[in-house]
């Protein structure tokens, strides 16, 4: 269960810093001293290029920042901090003299989590950074809980790969040198040992590649996408050629700002869907785009396959949700939870437009490129479709 931190303390007991970003510092001494008789670590920095270094530099656990300073003001401070990794994550509540309700919710779209009204009320300050401590305590519990449960099926999913393949070599050498003093029965079960072992090969990998994908193993470089798109050609061409499926690119491609690796696993799993859950009559067909939406990319994979019924949109992309058996259409249930994972990772999102019977359209929205800001059309309503 998560601990909430005390009054001035973190989940581990020890005092929460609390960094305060203002220009006038003599208006907060009342602050600063009532906080710090509840044990809480004040720090104080005196403008905005200065709350950014000390935010990199002492990681506090919570900054409260003054929206109108000279210089660098509190929102592009704010923009800034949520920018780089290291402070992203630091609550910061607004200090505004303004009631303006502009202002208000500029603060929350730079990413503000609350803001207090100066003059301020000292238990009030206090109430809304408890508030903030409370959540970001649970928020760092919840996360280290989620790096120990993926460690651990990481390990886990290792360690069964030897046994795994033991089984499937001996197997395969019982079926090459053995398979004649078997009756019909005894080689049914020995091609049921094989073909079963591959299926938890298949998943073995899929979960190492689902908890390996991370943000913290994560590049955000531009990306070009016409040579991934090019080795999708031929790392699926056998299977293309066989169902006579047309791959169709349509360029240009804008440029996203990712992962590489990522990028080809998300191009990859999408199209090996709309491979294999293709409708059994007609041409399949599978379009590839990358579209420029104002400051993103949008990429989107479209087949016109079985489709999926809007009730299971959201379903499809938590781990080991299948709508169909594996006798129906082989899989693990583990490719749009990578998808997904993969496109959080990269700070963007998954998104399906599909209806059954009608196809599909799965999208990723990340963020675009800087140098791929000029040159790529940005998309009409008309693309849209
Ligand atoms: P898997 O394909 O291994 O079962 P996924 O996570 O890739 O797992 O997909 C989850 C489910 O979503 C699939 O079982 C299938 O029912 C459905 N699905 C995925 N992609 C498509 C698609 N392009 N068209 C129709 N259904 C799809």
């Amino acid at each position: 269960m998560a601990t909430m931190p005390a009054s001035g303390g973190t989940a581990h007991g020890a005092p929460a810093t609390i960094l305060i970003v203002d220009d006038t510092p003599a208006n907060l001494a009342l602050i600063v001293e009532y906080l710090e008789a509840r044990n809480f670590r004040m720090l104080v920095a005196q403008g905005g290029e200065e709350g950014l270094q000390r935010a990199a530099l002492v990681q506090p656990d919570l900054i409260l920042l003054d929206a109108i300073m000279p210089g660098l003001n509190g929102f592009e401070v704010c923009r800034r901090l949520k920018a780089r990794e290291a402070t992203r994550d630091i609550p910061v509540i607004f200090m505004t003299s303004l009631a303006d309700t502009q202002d208000k919710l500029s603060a929350f779209a730079v990413g503000a989590v609350d803001y207090v009204v100066k003059p301020l009320q000292v238990e009030e300050v206090m109430a809304r950074a408890n508030a903030q401590l409370a959540l970001r305590a649970m928020h760092k519990q919840l996360t280290s809980a989620n790096r120990e449960l993926e460690a651990f099926s990481y390990s886990v999913s290792h360690d069964l790969r030897a046994p795994l393949r033991a089984i499937s070599s001996f197997a395969r050498i019982l079926r090459k040198d053995y398979r004649e003093s078997l009756d019909e029965e005894g080689q049914r079960y020995l091609d049921t040992i094989i073909s079963t072992s591959a299926q938890m090969g298949t998943l073995i990998e899929d979960l190492l590649l689902y908890a390996r994908t991370s943000r913290a193993a994560c590049a955000a470089v531009p990306v070009p996408l016409a040579p991934l798109v090019q080795q999708l050609s031929s790392v699926f061409r056998e299977r293309i050629a066989a169902c006579g499926a047309r791959l169709d690119i349509v360029e240009p491609l804008a440029t996203p700002l990712g992962d590489p690796t990522l990028l080809g696993q998300i191009l990859n799993n999408l199209v090996d869907n709309a491979l294999t859950y293709r409708c059994r009559q007609g041409t399949p067909l599978i379009r590839i785009s990358a579209q420029r939406a104002g400051e993103d990319v949008l990429l989107r994979v479209t087949d016109n396959g079985i489709g999926i019924e809007p009730e299971y949109h959201e379903k499809i992309f938590q781990v080991f949700q299948r709508l169909h058996s594996s006798d129906e259409y082989p899989g693990t249930g583990l490719g749009l939870a990578i998808v997904a994972k993969a496109a959080r990772a990269m700070g963007g999102e998954v998104g399906i437009e599909s209806a059954l019977g009608r196809g599909s359209t799965f999208t990723v929205r990340l963020r675009l490129a800087d140098g791929s800001r000029s040159g790529v059309p940005a998309e009409t309503a008309d693309q849209n479709r």
